[in-house]
């Protein structure tokens, strides 16, 4: 049965007994505040908080399409700047989807929807995977590591991992 937001509120609705309040950042001591930085698959079958039994305020988790990291440079750092990341990992999967599309179609798609927007369609990058697994979280630790703007802390604790969705075993990437 296809998931519908109806059934979501339902869900939440379900939780709403049971819910403990979570402090504002006023309310937080520095040791409270999240140093943890995980980047991975916008995948719904790739749940960090799943894979690691994540509690709420443990990880700030930045998804996007296929789990690069390039993509999610101001996100990392705007808030990098609120809470100061000491560990950074990147969780790739095993059957992503970004294995499965390819940039070419997907714009090929988007000019049929949108054929005014031929020049931004072709100015964009989707993220597809078309080598390893292993040399995909290799790119986003390098982009990570060369990248003027990030932080010391976070280049000297990025680790990269693929994530078997078949087995849940993780595969430590060395980069
Ligand atoms: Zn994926």
């Amino acid at each position: 049965m296809v998931l519908t937001s109806q059934e979501l509120l339902q869900r939440h609705e379900a939780t709403l007994s049971g819910f403990t309040p979570i402090p504002f950042f006023s309310e937080m001591t520095p040791d409270q505040l999240c140093r943890m930085l995980i980047i991975t698959c916008a995948d719904p079958r790739c749940i960090p908080e799943n894979i690691f039994g994540l509690k709420t305020g443990e990880a700030v988790v930045l998804r996007d399409a296929g789990g690069n990291a390039q993509f999610l440079l101001e996100h990392i750092l705007s808030i990098d700047s609120l809470v100061q990341f000491t560990e950074c990992i990147i969780v790739q999967h095993t059957d992503c989807g970004a294995t499965h599309f390819r940039n070419q179609l997907v714009k090929q798609g988007l000019r049929e929807r949108a054929p005014d927007h031929k020049k931004e369609i072709d100015g964009m990058t989707f993220g597809e995977i078309t080598g390893s697994l292993d040399d995909n979280v290799k790119k986003s630790i390098a982009f990570l590591r060369e990248n003027a703007l990030v932080s010391d802390a976070i280049k000297e604790n990025i680790r990269g991992f693929v994530f078997d969705i078949k087995t849940g075993e993780l595969k430590e990437v060395e980069a």
